[in-house]
């Protein structure tokens, strides 16, 4: 339920941040019995910085927890091909109909994250807005025991916990709390601008290439149509300069004319711009406590695969906390960088900008081919405890 105040603790598990990694955990966790708290410093049904592309795992998740419908019915555009656009020359791929979906979506995040919320507060988890995390209570072994919330009226309650969650996103206050150490990073990081827009001609998923550029033209709720423009992070300075609606519009009309022009007779739009993080994976487990979503390992957004990630591995997480072990938590770790793995090495190469566009097919192929891994796994896979009686399969 979404309550006001925070109920009495002891909770089972507590989740920092109410997003697509802490809400599916949330729901998952709840579902399968538990008593959680999910909190979030902000407001329930808003957006955040980022676009919203789902790739195949991302709905697969959504379909076998029996949350796709309502993203469905949300008025979500359905995506029934991706096309790429490697300069003048397009690669089209056709989204087949097989593990029990028909076509990709692409939620604006008000609308995902809300509906994930939604979820797992009706599976019985408690769910408090305007609060955040300040400190952490420890045993004395130091095992996280609890946390230390403050609310929006600036009260501070102490909420004892077998399990603290981070799901608070790539600068995680729990992640700083716990001290966990980042053990890989990145090369490479790109910066994004985007928009969204009424009335444009794009029916698929399109992503264009040129050297040194990229953008994409994402359906999504409502009629609108999410545009991006993607550079290496060293120009976003360029792209957010004192004029950054021009700046964009001409880097798009360089990638994707097409686009380009159709904005140009569009309209304005609020550009929101991201200037760039080389991806990261940090130690995401200890006594207590466990990481997940960007919290615990991020890549650049380039290859718009971060959502899908935390649905992946929220489920991971749910289930290692059901077992209940430490081991399990490890385990679950292990579990989520085998799954990454891939998709980060190879999304760290295409954020180099370093690619011709034929070396730049070979990626995407390589990329195509880690996806297909991750959806086997992911079908293939026992249903959370407690999903089944939510699930269509
Ligand atoms: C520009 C850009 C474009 C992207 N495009 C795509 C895309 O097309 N497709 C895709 O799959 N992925 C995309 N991503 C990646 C995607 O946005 C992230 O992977 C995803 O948001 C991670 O979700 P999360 O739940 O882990 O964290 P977040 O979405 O960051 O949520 C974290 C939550 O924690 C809360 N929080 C933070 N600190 C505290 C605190 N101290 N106390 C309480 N609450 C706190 C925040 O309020 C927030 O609600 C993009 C990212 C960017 C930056």
């Amino acid at each position: 339920m979404i309550r006001s105040a925070i109920p009495p603790s002891p909770f089972d598990v507590v989740i920092v941040g109410a997003r697509c990694a802490g809400a599916a955990t949330a729901m998952l966790l709840a579902r399968a019995g538990h008593r959680v708290l999910m909190v979030d410093r902000g407001r329930y049904g808003t957006d955040t910085l980022s676009t919203h592309a789902l790739m195949r795992g991302a709905v697969v998740q959504l379909h076998r927890w029996n949350v796709l419908p309502a993203v469905i019915a949300a008025g979500t555009t359905p995506v029934r091909q991706a096309t790429f656009f490697y300069g003048d020359e397009p690669v089209s791929v056709p989204v087949a109909p097989r593990d029990g979906i028909d076509a990709l979506y692409a939620p604006r995040r008000h609308v995902l994250d809300r509906l994930l919320v939604d979820a797992a507060s009706a599976a019985g988890a408690d769910v408090v807005y305007g609060t955040r995390i300040r400190g952490l209570q420890r045993s004395e072994a130091g095992r996280v025991t609890g946390v230390v919330l403050e609310d929006a009226s600036g009260q501070v309650r102490r909420v004892s916990s077998r399990v603290v969650v981070g799901a608070d996103g790539l600068r995680s206050a729990v992640a700083r709390l716990v001290g966990a150490r980042t053990y890989r990073v990145g090369q490479h990081a790109t910066a994004t601008m985007y928009g969204h827009w009424d009335r444009l001609e794009v029916g698929a998923y399109e992503w264009y290439f040129v050297p040194g550029l990229g953008a994409g033209a994402i359906p999504t709720n409502a009629g609108q149509v999410c545009v991006f423009v993607s550079v290496p992070a060293s120009a976003f300075a360029d792209l957010s300069s004192h004029q950054p609606e021009r700046a964009f519009l001409e880097l798009l009309a360089q990638v994707a004319p097409r686009v380009a022009e159709q904005i140009g007779r569009a309209g304005r739009s609020v550009l929101h711009g991201f200037p760039g993080e080389p991806g990261f994976y940090r130690h995401s487990h200890g006594p207590g406590w466990a990481l997940v979503g960007d919290a615990g390992y991020f890549k650049d957004p380039l290859t718009a695969h971060g959502i899908t990630d935390a649905l992946r591995d929220a489920e991971l997480l749910a289930n290692a906390i059901d077992l209940g072990s430490d081991d399990a938590l490890a385990d679950y770790q292990a579990r989520r960088d085998a799954a990454s793995e891939e998709v980060f090495e190879t999304t760290d190469a295409i954020a180099s900008f370093g690619w011709d566009l034929s070396g730049l097919r070979v990626l995407h192929e390589a990329l195509a081919r880690a996806m297909s891994r991750e959806v086997k796994q992911l079908v293939g896979a026992s249903l959370p405890r407690g999903v089944g009686t939510h699930a269509v399969r």
